[in-house]
């Protein structure tokens, strides 16, 4: 086997760019391997999913998503990043250096740095899927695009119990002109705090004991059907739009259990670090955050990935 990578960047999102950028850019010759549909998402991640991205900075006018992770990209390889497009699919950090492997690819690494995403979960129902009225009026991310104008003064729905579904509907109660919060019971998971919130917002409606089962619309979301779980009546909501906020699968099960993580699967740092429990391996974006969840935080702890690892690799003497 040849020598092994000083850095490993294992990701291709904001966070795994702006890793890739400093790495490359302190001569630390990173490899990256940005999956090959990796947890079902083309390389680039989560913003090749989405449309207009509005609260990048460096952006006045929006910039498209998936056009924003290809200049990422650009700029991860100008620097001289190696990247694969491969999964990597097992890892051994049961000493260092690391072991790795990818779909073809194997290898050893001094640093790794996790990068790998979490993907939102979305109601698999008719209306709601790819080439139907996803991402014309329904969308798992109230924060990124509740502001657009095509939601201003609308009635909106989010679907959930947990602080996030509270968090985006107060979000979007800025806009639009009345939100339905829809949840599968008569109690919200949230916290007090969050609930009171919720109960207070004079333009949040709660519709308790209710799943969404179906979206309708020609070119955007213009209702959806509302299905009691207790009485089984279905009723009709007009809609311009609908947000899903029923949680997040981080992208962690190729780790086999080898790093800490929480009780939902997400890797777990020292608080204001990127470190994990295993020295030398670096975790960063939305695969250890379950609650800032935005492009820029990601590529925030990216950058504090890459110079950690540099650190951690001058003071082991591997520079
Ligand atoms: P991700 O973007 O989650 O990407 C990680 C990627 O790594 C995966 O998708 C996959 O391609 C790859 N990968 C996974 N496992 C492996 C593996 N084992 N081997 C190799 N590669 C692997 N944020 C904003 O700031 N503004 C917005 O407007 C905005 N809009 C959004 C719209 C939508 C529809 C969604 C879903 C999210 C949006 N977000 C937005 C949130 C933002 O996309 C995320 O916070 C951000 O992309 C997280 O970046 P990340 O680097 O952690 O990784
Ligand atoms: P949670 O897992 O806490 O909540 C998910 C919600 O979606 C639950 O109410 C659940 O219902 C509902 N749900 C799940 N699947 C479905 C489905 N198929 N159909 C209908 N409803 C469904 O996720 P969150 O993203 O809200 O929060 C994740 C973590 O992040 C939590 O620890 C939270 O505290 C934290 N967070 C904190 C914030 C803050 O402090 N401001 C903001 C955002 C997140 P049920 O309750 O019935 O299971």
């Amino acid at each position: 086997m040849s020598q092994p990578h000083k850095v490993v960047i294992i990701g291709s999102g904001p966070a795994a760019h702006t890793a890739a950028i400093y790495a490359a850019r302190a001569a630390l010759e990173p490899v990256l391997f940005e999956g090959f549909m990796a947890a079902g998402i083309a390389a680039g991640g989560q913003l090749t999913t989405t449309t207009e991205v509005e609260n990048f900075p460096g952006f006045p006018e929006g910039i498209m998503g998936p056009e924003l992770m290809d200049r990422m990209r650009a700029q991860s390889l100008r620097f001289g990043t190696v990247i694969h497009t491969e999964t990597v699919n097992e890892v051994d950090l049961s000493k260092r250096p690391f072991k790795f492997k990818a779909d073809t690819i194997e290898g050893e690494a001094e640093t790794l740095i996790i990068a790998t995403g979490a993907t939102a979960k979305r109601l698999d129902i008719p209306g709601a899927r790819d080439n139907e009225l996803w991402q014309r009026g329904i969308s798992a991310c109230a924060v990124c695009d509740g502001a657009l104008p095509v939601f201003r003064n609308k009635p909106l729905a989010v679907v959930g119990g947990g602080d996030s579904a509270v968090e985006e509907a107060s979000y979007l109660s800025k806009y639009g002109s009345k939100v339905y919060l829809i949840h599968r019971r008569d109690e919200l998971r949230a916290s007090k705090i969050m609930q009171q919130r919720a109960f207070d917002n004079p333009k949040i409606e709660l519709v308790w004991w209710s799943e969404v089962v179906e979206a309708l619309g020609s070119d955007g979301l213009e209702r959806i059907r509302v299905k009691n779980v207790k009485s089984g009546e279905i009723t009709e909501l007009e809609v311009a739009g609908l947000f899903f906020a029923i949680g997040h699968v981080p992208n962690t099960a190729f780790l086999g259990g080898q790093i800490e993580l929480d009780e939902t699967g997400y890797i777990v740092t020292k608080p204001g670090t990127v470190e994990t429990n295993v020295p030398g391996v670096f975790a960063a974006g939305d695969v250890q955050d379950k609650r800032w969840r935005q492009a820029i935080t990601a590529a925030g702890t990216g950058c504090m990935a890459a110079l950690s690892a540099e650190h951690f690799l001058a003071s082991h003497g591997k520079l």
